[in-house]
C-alpha cells in the first residue's frame, strides 16, 4: 500500500449525505471505506462509480451501534488499507413523533444508532486514528440538536449528545493532534427528508434566509475542509451548514 495514501471511513456512506462525502473524499485523493447497513445495492453502485474514476474503495456492512460489527469493520479496513486517518460518523435515522405519542422503543432506537453509534465507532477506531499523523473525526449532527424541532425529542437529544461528546473527545485527544468536530446540517434534500409533507417543506423554506434546501454536496464540502490540513487548528467546533436557518 502507498505510504502516502490517506484513508477515510464514512458510516452510512452509501446514500444521501454520506455518499456525497465518500465521493468528495475520492476527489480529495483519499481511499474510502463506505459503511452501509441495509443499502447494499447503493453501496455496490457507489463502489463501481468510485472504481470507474480510479478511486480506492472498500464497502463494509456493519451496524454502527454494534461493537462486534464495528470491530470487524476496523479489521477489514486495516487488512485492506493498513491505516485510518479520518472517521466520519454520518449514519443516522429519524423516527419522528410528538412526545405524547413517542414510545420508549422509538427513543431508544434513535439514541442507539445516532448517539451510541458515534461512541462505538470512535471507541473502536480511536487507537488507529491516534497513530495517524493527521487524524480527524467528523461527526454529523443536526441543527435539531441545537435549536430543537417539534416531533424530534429523540433525534434532537441524540444530536445534542453528539455535540457534547465531540467537545469532550476533542479535549481528550488534542495533545495527539487529532481534531474532532461536528458538521450540523439544516434541511438537506435526501431520502431522510423526502417523506416530509409539502406543507412542512414550504414552512421550512420560509425560515431559511438563503431560500433553498441544501444538497448533500454542501455538507461534503464542509467535511472535506475539516479533513484537510487547512483545518488543522480547528477542534471541538460545530460548523452549521443550513442556509442561515440558525444564527446564534
Ligand atoms: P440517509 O440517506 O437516510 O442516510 C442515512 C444513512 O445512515 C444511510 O446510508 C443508512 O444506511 C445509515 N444508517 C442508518 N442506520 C445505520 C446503522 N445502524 N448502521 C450503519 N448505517 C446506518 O439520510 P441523510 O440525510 O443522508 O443523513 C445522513 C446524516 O445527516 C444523518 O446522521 C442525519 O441525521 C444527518 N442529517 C441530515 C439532515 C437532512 O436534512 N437530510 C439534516 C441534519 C442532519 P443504510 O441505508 O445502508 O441502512
Amino acid at each position: 500500500m502507498n505510504d502516502l495514501l490517506k484513508v477515510a471511513v464514512v458510516t452510512g456512506g452509501a446514500t444521501g449525505i454520506g455518499r456525497a462525502i465518500a465521493l468528495q473524499f475520492v476527489d480529495d485523493g483519499f481511499a474510502v471505506v463506505v459503511n452501509y447497513q441495509s443499502s447494499e445495492t447503493a453501496a455496490l453502485a457507489l463502489k463501481e462509480e468510485i472504481e470507474a474514476k480510479q478511486g480506492k474503495v472498500l464497502i463494509v456492512k456493519a451496524n454502527v451501534a454494534s461493537m462486534k460489527d464495528v470491530q470487524a469493520m476496523l479489521e477489514a479496513t486495516l487488512a485492506t488499507f493498513g491505516t485510518v486517518d479520518v472517521l466520519v460518523n454520518n449514519a443516522g435515522i429519524t423516527d419522528d413523533t410528538l412526545m405524547l405519542r413517542m414510545q420508549e422503543e422509538q427513543f431508544d432506537k434513535v439514541i442507539n444508532i445516532n448517539l451510541k453509534g458515534v461512541f462505538v465507532t470512535c471507541k473502536t477506531f480511536l487507537r488507529t486514528l491516534l497513530n495517524s499523523p493527521h487524524g480527524r473525526i467528523i461527526n454529523i449532527a443536526s441543527v435539531s440538536g441545537m435549536m430543537g424541532n417539534i416531533g424530534q425529542a429523540n433525534y434532537a437529544a441524540a444530536k445534542a449528545g453528539v455535540i457534547g461528546f465531540t467537545k469532550t473527545l476533542a479535549r481528550e485527544v488534542a495533545s495527539r493532534k487529532v481534531t474532532v468536530n461536528v458538521v450540523a446540517p439544516g434541511f438537506i434534500e435526501t431520502k431522510m427528508t423526502a417523506p416530509l409533507s409539502e406543507t412542512i417543506k414550504a414552512q421550512a423554506l420560509t425560515m431559511i434566509p438563503l431560500k433553498s434546501f441544501g444538497q448533500p454536496e454542501d455538507i461534503a464540502h464542509a467535511v472535506s475542509f475539516l479533513a484537510s490540513a487547512k483545518a488543522q487548528y480547528i477542534t471541538g467546533q460545530t460548523i452549521v451548514v443550513d442556509g442561515g436557518l440558525t444564527m446564534y
